[in-house]
């Protein structure tokens, strides 16, 4: 197969249209089966339910081709369920499990020249969203919805790769109110769009976000979850049922038990305790996990130990066994990697 003429190393974190998409529509109760098409632009009512009240939600997975030439997919049970999840709270019709990889082995396959090579640094980005495509103009839940697929090829989140960044902690909630903080919608998203150009703009990468009731514990990043090495080389991770259940997290979990023999720690961590740690790293399947250098509060500047020259020791032995894992260059634990072709 002809790969597309694309210079692999130099892609940034954007998008760009591939040849085929998977859409479903659901009506009058069910869904249907749901098609390959080419259409890059989405047709619905002026009044649907996506545009008038955020009623959506999305995921997001990466594509990888292997050293022996294989297309794999990391985990996508995991985002399937988690679509769920995310729909259920929104009164959005839930994507069978069965629906969801079928439309992501499609789409990858009938885009096969649009995966990275193997050695690039770069994958296939996949991103799932339903959303409601019939129109509502008094607050309900649309009548109707679609479920699509799409692909496009990214390289590394952060320009720069693994460079340690500076961060501060936000005034601001992340996530919208109502406790959605455990979903993956949009709609935290437009609330932290706000706070993150303001963050921009007076030079940090990202809000490091606290618990809205009590500002003390440590909640998440816009998008990404936060794992703390101690100086006793423990793996600490925040525990609290409104940040979003991160899959590179809970797969960061156990590698470091598994693989690296590392204690861990899943629960509540105080911000006072931050200064404490020897390493501290944001995870999520975009940037997998990228090093954070600099923490700034209203007290003043946290400095990490491992400082911003580089990612600590810990977190690239981390680093370098999970991406060895997704990329099928290390044994995987069972079910963990999808064979698509
Ligand atoms: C997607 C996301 C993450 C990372 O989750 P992964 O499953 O590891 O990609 C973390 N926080 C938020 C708010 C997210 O939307």
């Amino acid at each position: 197969m002809e790969k597309k003429d694309i210079n692999w190393s130099s892609l940034g974190f954007g998008y760009m249209p591939t040849d085929y998409r998977f859409v479903a529509h659901w009506k009058d109760g069910k869904w249907d089966e749901g098609e390959l098409i080419t259409d890059p632009t989405v047709h619905i009512s002026e009044c649907a339910g996506v545009l008038q009240y955020a009623q959506t939600c999305f995921e997001g997975l990466k594509v990888y081709t292997t050293k022996d030439g294989s297309i794999v997919a990391f985990r996508p049970d995991m985002n399937a369920k988690r679509m769920q999840d995310s729909a259920r709270r929104l009164i959005i019709p839930e994507v069978s499990e069965e629906m969801f990889l079928r439309a992501l082995d499609e789409v990858v396959k009938a885009n096969a020249a649009w995966v990275p090579p193997y050695g690039s640094g770069a994958s296939l980005y996949i991103r799932p969203f339903v959303y409601g495509s019939g129109p509502v103009i008094g607050v309900a839940p649309a009548p109707e919805y679609e479920f699509r697929l799409i692909a496009t090829p990214v390289g590394p989140y952060f320009k720069g790769g693994v460079k340690p960044i500076r961060i501060r902690v936000s005034d601001y909630d992340r996530a919208a109110p109502h406790g959605t903080g455990h979903i993956k919608a949009g709609l935290n998203y437009a609330m932290s769009l706000y706070p993150i150009v303001e963050a921009h703009n007076e030079g940090y990468s990202e809000n490091m976000y606290l618990d809205a009731a009590t500002r003390t514990y440590v909640e998440e990043t816009g998008g990404a979850n936060f794992i703390f090495i101690t100086k006793d080389g423990k793996l600490v991770t925040p525990k609290s049922d409104s940040i979003l259940p991160s899959i590179t997290r809970r797969s960061i979990l156990q590698v470091a038990k598994d693989y690296l023999g590392m204690e861990t720690e899943e629960r509540p961590v105080p911000f006072s305790e931050v200064k404490e740690f020897a390493e501290i790293g944001l995870c999520g399947t975009a940037a997998v996990i990228s090093p954070v250098g600099s923490i700034t509060c209203k007290d003043g500047e946290i400095l990490v130990p491992s400082g911003m020259d580089e990612m600590g020791p810990v977190l690239t032995k981390i680093r370098e066994t999970l991406t060895g894992i997704q990329m099928c260059d290390l044994p995987a634990p069972e079910g963990w990697v999808r064979k698509i072709m």
